[in-house]
C-alpha cells in the first residue's frame, strides 16, 4: 500500500516472493464514476390536466431548457428549473424568461421543491441509484462498465499484466536495491520496449524510462554511465531501450525465457502512410505510424508516479499505466487523478494491482 512516509531510498527491499494468483487489477476511474451521486434542489409542480401538460412541456423545452439528463415529466409532475436559478420569486423568474400567461399560471400552482440528480449517470449502478429520486435518461457505455467491473481484459491479457507486476517486484529486489522500477511494453506483441530504475542520480525512474524509450527510437537525451544492449546488424526490432543489467537478468532467469523483448524500429519517412480522413481518429496510431514517443505503449511501475512523472507520461502519450503500490505524493490515485483532468490534451488509463 502506501509508503508510510519512508523515503524511497530508505525503503527496505521488497518481500522475497509475491503471489500474484490473488491479484486484482482495478481501474482508477475519475470521480464521475463514483457510486455516490450528487443531488440538486429544483422547483417542480403538479399539473392538473393533460392539455395543460402538453402546453407546459412545449414552452419549457423552448424557454427553460434544463435537465437534459432527466425526464422532464414524471406522472403529472414537471421539473421547472434549478431552485438556485430563482433570484426572487418563481413567478418573476418565469416572467423574465417570457413564459406565456397561461403556462405561468399553471406552473405557479402546486409547486414543490424536490431533490433530483445533478448530473448524468455514467454507469448502470449510478443510474439505478438516481432513478430512485427521479426518472433519468441513460446511455450505457459498455467500455466504462467493463472497466468498472474488471471485465475489460481477456484472460491472457490479465495473465501478462500480472507477469509484469511480478517482474517489477523481482527487478526491484534483485537488480535495483528495492527502488522503484518501470517497464514499458508494446502491448501489440506484447514485447518489452524499455526498462528503467530509480538510480543514484535523483531522477525518478519514469523520467529515465521515457528517455530509454526514446533511445529505442534513435533518440534519448540523457547522459548516463549505464551500458545498453547493442543491436545485431539488420535486426527487425531493437533492444536499445534496455539497460544491459536488466537484460542480463532477464536472460539468465528461467522464468523469463518466453518474454518477448525489443521495440519496433522507427519507420522511415517513405514508410509512413499518409494521414487518413477523420473517421480514423480512433484507429491505433502505433499500428499506423510506428513508434512515436510512447504512443500506444503501456507502462508498468512498482510505485505510483509523482505529479512530474505523471505529466511526463501525458506528454509521452502513454496508452495505459499499471502500478503496484500507492505513494504519498502519487498523482494518479493518492493525491490527484491527473488522468481525470479533462483539460489535458492526452488521457491514459490507469490501473492498480490489488491484493
Ligand atoms: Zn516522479
Amino acid at each position: 500500500m502506501d509508503n508510510n512516509g519512508i523515503k524511497d531510498n530508505l525503503r527496505p527491499p521488497a518481500a522475497k516472493k509475491i503471489k500474484t494468483d490473488n491479484f486484482g487489477i482495478t481501474a482508477i476511474l475519475s470521480d464521475d464514476y463514483k457510486k455516490d451521486i450528487t443531488l440538486m434542489q429544483v422547483h417542480s409542480c403538479e399539473v392538473e390536466s393533460k392539455q395543460q401538460l402538453q402546453a407546459v412541456i412545449k414552452e419549457l423545452a423552448l424557454k427553460l431548457p434544463h435537465f437534459q439528463h432527466l425526464k422532464r415529466v414524471h406522472e403529472r409532475n414537471v421539473l421547472i428549473c434549478p431552485s438556485d436559478d430563482i433570484k426572487d420569486t418563481l413567478e418573476q423568474h418565469l416572467q423574465l424568461h417570457q413564459i406565456s400567461e397561461n403556462v405561468l399560471k399553471t406552473l405557479c400552482r402546486n409547486v414543490n421543491v424536490i431533490e433530483v440528480p445533478a448530473s448524468s449517470a455514467k454507469l448502470r449502478v449510478q443510474y439505478e441509484q438516481m432513478t430512485k429520486y427521479w426518472p433519468c435518461k441513460f446511455h450505457p457505455d459498455k467500455y466504462a462498465e467493463s472497466l468498472q467491473n474488471g471485465s475489460n481484459f481477456t484472460v491472457s491479457q490479465r495473465a501478462y499484466h500480472k507477469r509484469m507486476a511480478e517482474l517489477l517486484w523481482k527487478l526491484s529486489k534483485d537488480v535495483n536495491d528495492g527502488q522503484n522500477v518501470g517497464i514499458c511494453v508494446d502491448p501489440r506483441r506484447p514485447s518489452i520496449v524499455a526498462i528503467a530504475g530509480d538510480g543514484s542520480s535523483h531522477q525518478h525512474c519514469v523520467m529515465w524510462l521515457v528517455d530509454h524509450v526514446a533511445r529505442s527510437q534513435r533518440g534519448g537525451a540523457w547522459q548516463t554511465d549505464q551500458q545498453f544492449v547493442k543491436d545485431e546488424p539488420h535486426t527487425k526490432s531493437t533492444l536499445s531501450g534496455l539497460p544491459q543489467i536488466f537484460y542480463d537478468y532477464l536472460k539468465q532467469d528461467a522464468a523469463c525465457q518466453d518474454l518477448r523483448l525489443g521495440a519496433e524500429l522507427p519507420r522511415r519517412e517513405e514508410q509512413q502512410p499518409q494521414p487518413e480522413p477523420v473517421e480514423d481518429i480512433h484507429a491505433d496510431n502505433l499500428c499506423k505510424y510506428g513508434p512515436y514517443l510512447c504512443t500506444g505503449y503501456d507502462v508498468y511501475l512498482l510505485r505510483e508516479p509523482c505529479l512530474m512523472c505523471s505529466m511526463a507520461l501525458v506528454h509521452s502519450r502513454v496508452k495505459r499505466i499499471f502500478f503496484l503500490e500507492r505513494s504519498d505524493n502519487g498523482a494518479l490515485a493518492s493525491k490527484f487523478q491527473l488522468h481525470a483532468v479533462k483539460e489535458l490534451n492526452h488521457h491514459y488509463e490507469v490501473f492498480q494491482f490489488t491484493m
